[in-house]
């Protein structure tokens, strides 16, 4: 069986998810206990695997996707969970943002994933999931394929299904990119954009990119002008923390408009790690510098919240607004959060954070006292 650059394959568990799929054309890995085997075409392929392959698809469910290279190698495409769907587009990016939980050789790396592939995995995506995450890197890099990737998700998708867009925002400094991307725009589409100053001089040392704040700040003002739904994201670090403040009054006063903005603690992994001197503060300190910011933000009608902070880290009267951000295979605890009184509310810590600094957690007790 030739792999080429890969096979793509709907999970089957029954007869009757394997008629709908092979209904539709589609490829199917149909999972039996400990038996695996691929219907391509008119090909049926036996995988032998190795337990943690098999440990790993067992756990499946039905209409996930799988790409399988040859060796027996394959990779989770699309995974049913509370997370939603992502379709990962490219790891480029033309910023270099000092705190990137991508590292930066993993940035320069060329991706291969062609248009044409991108829009076979929407393809094989059911049609019915409430939220997809299209990121990259930054996804405009492809630049005018991107709009054949959103006529497909336009096609494809129900009315009901949810995007966000995570970009820094720049390429909508063109007006033609601007305009053309809002022609292929599917509905129900939300703008994730990073702002981490109130100008160049504030934002720039952080992207290391000369000239992006005048372009996510000018691209940001173009999608306003289309009425789009956006949320920025700032996240704080060691360069922003001594003026959030500033940062938030900009926002109200000259981004009329924005929907909501997540301050978010560092991730430290990638750039991040690699400059942790540059930028790691305690996470409770990024609250604290946060608290004006956040005050200024809601009475200027924007909704906040707050991304990757552990409560221990925050007061409880903003609890409230601390969501559990962080990807479910990110999240560690410490032993003694066993112990703490809200963990079941708490999001947790990242990993990566938890491996390179050690941090205090105190668990929280007592509260019905
Ligand atoms: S944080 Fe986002 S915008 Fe910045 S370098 Fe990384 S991928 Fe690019
Ligand atoms: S002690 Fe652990 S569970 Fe409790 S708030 Fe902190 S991180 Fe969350």
């Amino acid at each position: 069986m030739d792999f080429g650059q890969g096979i793509l394959a709907a999970v089957s568990k029954s007869s009757n998810a394997s008629k709908e799929l092979a209904d539709d054309g589609k490829n199917i890995l149909f999972i039996d206990h400990d038996s695996f085997t691929i219907f391509f075409n008119s090909t049926k392929y036996r995988l032998k695997l190795s337990e943690k392959a098999m440990d790993t698809l067992s756990q499946l469910n039905e209409f996930d996707v799988i790409e399988f290279y040859a060796d027996d190698r394959f990779r989770i495409v699309y995974e049913d969970c509370p997370d939603g769907a992502t379709l990962f587009v490219t790891n480029q990016c033309n910023s270099n943002c000092i705190m990137c939980p991508c590292s930066i050789p993993s940035r320069r790396q060329r991706d291969t994933i062609s248009v044409n592939r991108l829009c076979d995995y929407l393809e094989y995506m059911p049609t019915d999931i409430r939220h997809l995450v299209i990121t990259g890197g930054e996804p405009t890099l492809i630049r005018k394929d991107m709009f054949r990737i959103l006529q497909k998700i336009r096609g494809h998708f129900e009315d009901f299904t949810h995007y966000l867009f995570l970009t820094n925002g720049r390429a909508f400094s063109s007006q033609w990119y601007l305009n053309q991307f809002m022609e292929n725009a599917p509905q129900n589409l939300y703008f994730g954009i990073p702002l981490y100053g109130y100008s160049a001089e504030t934002h720039d040392p952080i992207t290391q990119t000369p000239g992006s704040f005048a372009q996510t700040v000018y691209g940001l003002k173009g999608l306003l002008s289309y009425g789009c739904n956006i949320e920025l994201r700032i996240v704080v670090s060691k360069l922003n923390l001594a003026y959030m403040d500033q940062l938030a009054s900009f926002i109200g006063s000259e981004l009329r408009g924005i929907n909501r903005v997540n301050i978010m603690a560092t991730e430290m992994m990638g750039a991040a790690a690699r400059n942790r001197e540059l930028v790691w503060v305690d996470y409770a300190e990024s609250f604290k510098a946060s608290k004006q910011a956040i005050q200024t933000l809601m009475s200027a009608g924007i909704d906040v919240s707050l991304y990757n902070f552990p409560l221990c880290k925050v007061e409880p009267g903003y609890w409230s607004l601390c969501a559990k951000s962080i990807s479910s295979y990110k999240i560690r605890y410490y032993d003694s959060c066993q112990e703490c009184e809200v963990r079941e509310l708490c999001g947790g810590v990242f990993r990566s954070t938890l491996a390179l600094e050690k941090m205090v957690l105190t668990p929280v007790k007592g509260r019905g006292k």
